[in-house]
């Protein structure tokens, strides 16, 4: 009997691109990544409608079928989307899927992301790239070495959404307590060699710093294309299983840890928003009035003392609150908006930048860039992290230009 115990997700524009039109999914028992290709905003959509459909995902059952089924309605979805609106005729996405069972992994995969098993410090690629420079290399008309540099090497020869069916590539393999799953788009193999992603993952003990560590060396290496790492451990029930939030000292010094509260992080599903266009978040963020945080904790029916005595708490949290929210302007504006980070990416927060006691929260992430902290200057990170309230007009402003690099 084996599990999921440890793992981490981080998707990144990379450094020549405006946008992420990648897009993963982190949700034991299924992981995925989707690499959405199109003009304007198709390929974010494309990658988005894929994930959004895969996150229904499989029940009980035969896990094969149902997942080659999941992947055939993903193409469905997006191959429709496409026909109704002329503006994403033409997009496009790959999509790699992995199902972590009790015993075995099953990968549904179309496209050039791919999956690899780390075991006993070796990597493995799982998947066959749908792309035009792999085949050629199967066929034997191309070494390795010249279809690793080869000038159309991006172009795929499957993707989801061109036709209205596709053919799904499903391979099942037997897991091992220790193994590592790595799922990632093009934008990491392009830029790093295998031995180069192997060594960074046998090198940090934690997927989540692995993963920070291969995306950073992808952009030291160019960061010509999104970036997305999905990385699982699998152990044993015996293992313990690793908390998705790193303790405060491992986390990175270059996020100011002063001015930096403690942000529920495990609550956001790193990159998970990345796929979102500012323009879609604005108008979520225009759709959405209130706070969702709760501001006290359920009444209990039958209070016994120590219970009491949280509701007490809880009341005299529920004054300062609304005590802040007067000295803050927040009635008035009924939303308040401000730019932190998450995860070490900035991230759009919607709330009051506070914690109150008891573990109430007044904040909670509503946008999160693909842009690390830790690639700022520090004033330009001062700027970012004074937790000041804003519109939220101001906030995506703001965040807009640290996307473009236009932060001064
Ligand atoms: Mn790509």
């Amino acid at each position: 009997m084996l599990r999921v115990v440890e793992q981490a997700a981080f998707s990144d524009t990379g450094r020549q691109r405006r946008a992420n039109e990648d897009a993963l999914l982190a949700r034991a028992p299924l992981f995925a990544v989707a690499d959405g290709m199109g003009g304007a905003k198709a390929g974010e959509i494309a990658s988005r409608t894929a994930v959004d459909v895969l996150g229904l995902g499989v029940e009980d059952g035969i896990v094969r079928s149902r997942l080659v089924e999941l992947v055939r309605r993903a193409n469905r979805e997006v191959h429709e989307a496409q026909l109704a609106d002329t503006d994403l005729t033409g997009m496009g996405t790959t999509t790699t899927v992995a199902h972590i069972g009790p015993e075995m992994l099953t990968i549904a995969h179309v496209g050039d992301s791919r999956a690899y098993l780390m075991r006993d410090g070796s990597l493995r690629q799982l998947t066959d790239d749908h792309s035009l420079v792999e085949e050629m290399r199967r066929q034997g008309r191309l070494t390795a070495e010249e279809a690793a540099h080869h000038p159309q090497r991006s172009i795929i020869t499957r993707a989801l959404g061109p036709d209205p069916s596709v053919e799904v590539d499903v391979r099942e393999f037997a897991l091992e307590a220790g193994d590592v799953l790595l799922l990632c788009s093009d934008g990491l193999t392009t830029m790093l060699p295998e031995a180069k992603i192997s060594d960074l993952i046998s090198r940090n003990q934690r997927l989540d710093t692995a993963g920070r560590a291969l995306i950073a060396a992808a952009n030291a290496a160019g960061g010509r294309d999104n970036i997305t790492v999905v990385l699982v451990r699998i152990g044993g029930l015996d293992d313990d299983v690793v908390d998705a939030v790193p303790d405060e000292d491992e986390q990175s010094t270059a996020v100011h840890p002063a001015v930096v509260p403690a942000f529920d992080e495990a609550a956001t599903v790193a990159g998970s928003q990345a796929g979102a266009t500012i323009d879609e978040v604005r108008a979520r963020l225009e759709e959405e009035g209130g706070l969702s945080t709760p501001l006290a904790p359920r009444a209990p029916r039958t209070p016994s003392a120590a219970r009491r005595r949280r509701i007490k708490a809880a009341i005299l949290a529920t004054v300062v609150t609304v005590v802040i929210m007067l000295g803050t302007g927040w009635g008035a504006t009924r939303v308040t908006y401000f730019v932190g980070t998450s995860q070490g990416y900035v991230a759009i927060y919607q709330g009051l930048p506070y914690d109150l006691p008891f573990g109430l929260r007044l904040y909670r992430v509503v946008y999160t860039s693909g842009v690390p902290i830790a690639s700022l200057t520090p004033a330009q990170q001062d700027r970012l992290l004074g937790h000041e309230p804003r519109t939220g007009q101001d906030a995506q402003d703001l965040v807009k230009a640290v996307e473009r690099g236009e932060l001064q």
